[in-house]
């Protein structure tokens, strides 16, 4: 069969890598892809948000499935645009998509079903956001209402830095039209934890659990940024944490769906913390987290294209899904500067996969003339697996040092 994945960044890559394993795979698209990927699929130059275009080359190369990796096009409703024109696709419908695409929604549809999540206010005008700010104690989390690439947050230490955020991200129009609205939050304390499951619009199936590493710098220092690293399963992801997750998040959120009429196809992430009273949601994902994928495909076993259409046609339940039992790191080489200014186009060097433990996938990479150039402020991401935490970590370390690009940056302590 032939498969178009869409988007091209790491979990793409990883995607790709791991589609590229099933034995009904015969040949296998990518728009955009990038600079690895390409080494592994036939990239093809449409923009992961041309629905149209995508649409369009589906139907002329008689594409069998589509993934979609990313939530732009989700949130443009690419999932309902194929299947009404009677292609299968990966991926929730806009409606789905929704509940990464407005915080906003999503905090309100967690609300009306009584699933964990903090205590929340919206506010449509600065003024009135300013006016109530006190009543959420410090810190307090400010988040642009829509989609800001990861970076819509703040953590508001202070009632001067809450202020001064709303005037942010509201007056200011940092994050653009996704700050017209902003949700405000009372600020969870815990550790993280990152759950995919897998939807059919009937069940849902967990996957193993994976941990981001968030913040730009060493000891959760520097700015929040993309995921500077994940390892999979989550460091305080106990079995009785797993229990009470899939019984009060989880399988409330399926029920929550169904009742909501929303027929979901596709993978939810729940970003939960962990705190004393039990899981809560911070945030959902229409898709798979970046870089969470790229430790939790390092430990699939089963053919995920068989995932894939057991997903679509509603038959999760048939299969049973095979996790290997290492533990999976990965960490992200950035560009300098990243996530705030940085350069691009400077030549990577010893990138190449030629069958070591780690993987290197390719995040914001391009081709030029035969030379791989970093195109992002994430560039590579490693991954491996190992018997451990440390011996996976020290795969990965040892493949890192063997790359190169100009101001390459990447965090030493993922994983500990
Ligand atoms: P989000 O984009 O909503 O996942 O938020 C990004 C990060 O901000 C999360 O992974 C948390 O580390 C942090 N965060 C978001 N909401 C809260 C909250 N209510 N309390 C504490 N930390 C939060």
């Amino acid at each position: 069969m032939k498969v178009l994945v869409v988007g091209g960044g790491g979990r793409e890559h990883a995607l790709v890598w791991k589609i590229s394993q099933s034995k009904n795979v015969d040949k296998i698209y990518c728009a955009p892809g990038n600079g690895g990927i390409r080494q592994i699929a036939e990239c093809v130059d449409i923009p992961a948000e041309n629905v149209e275009g995508l649409l369009e080359f589906a139907f002329e190369n008689k594409i069998d499935l589509t993934v979609v990796g990313p939530e732009g096009p989700l949130t443009l409703g690419i999932v309902d645009r194929f299947r009404a024109a009677g292609l299968r696709v990966f991926g929730p419908d806009a409606k789905g998509a929704m509940l990464e695409g407005s915080k906003a929604y999503s905090k309100d549809f967690m609300i009306r079903h009584g699933i964990p999540t903090a205590k929340y206010e919206t506010f449509h005008e600065a003024g009135k956001a300013k006016e109530m700010i006190d009543q959420f104690g410090f810190p307090v989390v400010i988040k642009a209402d829509g989609l800001a690439a990861g970076k819509g947050v703040i953590i508001a230490g202070t009632k001067e830095e809450a202020l001064e955020a709303i005037t942010y991200v509201m007056e200011d129009k940092k994050f653009g039209e996704a700050g017209a609205r902003v949700v405000v939050e009372e600020f969870l304390e815990g550790k993280e934890a990152s759950i995919l499951a897998f939807l059919d619009g009937k069940i849902a199936i967990p996957m193993v659990s994976a941990q981001d590493y968030k913040r730009a710098l060493d000891g959760d220092g520097g700015l929040n940024t993309g995921g500077m690293g994940a390892i999979s399963p989550a460091i305080h992801y106990s079995e009785e944490v797993r229990k009470q997750a899939e019984e009060t998040v989880i399988q409330k959120t399926v029920e929550a769906l169904k009742a909501e009429g929303i027929d979901y196809h596709g993978v939810l992430y729940f970003g939960l913390m962990l705190t004393k009273q039990g899981p809560k949601v911070i945030e959902f994902n229409a898709r798979f987290g970046d870089p969470e994928t790229e430790v939790v495909l390092m430990r699939l076993e089963t053919d995920i294209v068989r995932i894939f259409n057991a997903c679509i046609d509603g038959k999760l339940g048939e299969l049973d899904i095979k996790w290997s039992p290492k533990t999976a790191v990965c960490v992200v080489a950035a560009a300098g500067g990243y996530p705030g200014e940085f350069v691009k186009g400077h030549e990577i060097t010893g990138y190449e996969n030629k069958g070591e433990h780690a993987v290197v996938f390719h995040a914001g990479t391009k081709m030029e003339n035969k030379a791989i150039l970093t195109n992002g402020g994430r560039v590579l991401v490693v991954s491996s697996t190992g018997d451990s935490a440390e011996s996976a970590r020290s795969y990965v370390y040892e493949r890192l040092s063997k790359i190169s690009f100009t101001n390459m940056h990447f965090r030493k302590d993922i994983g500990i």
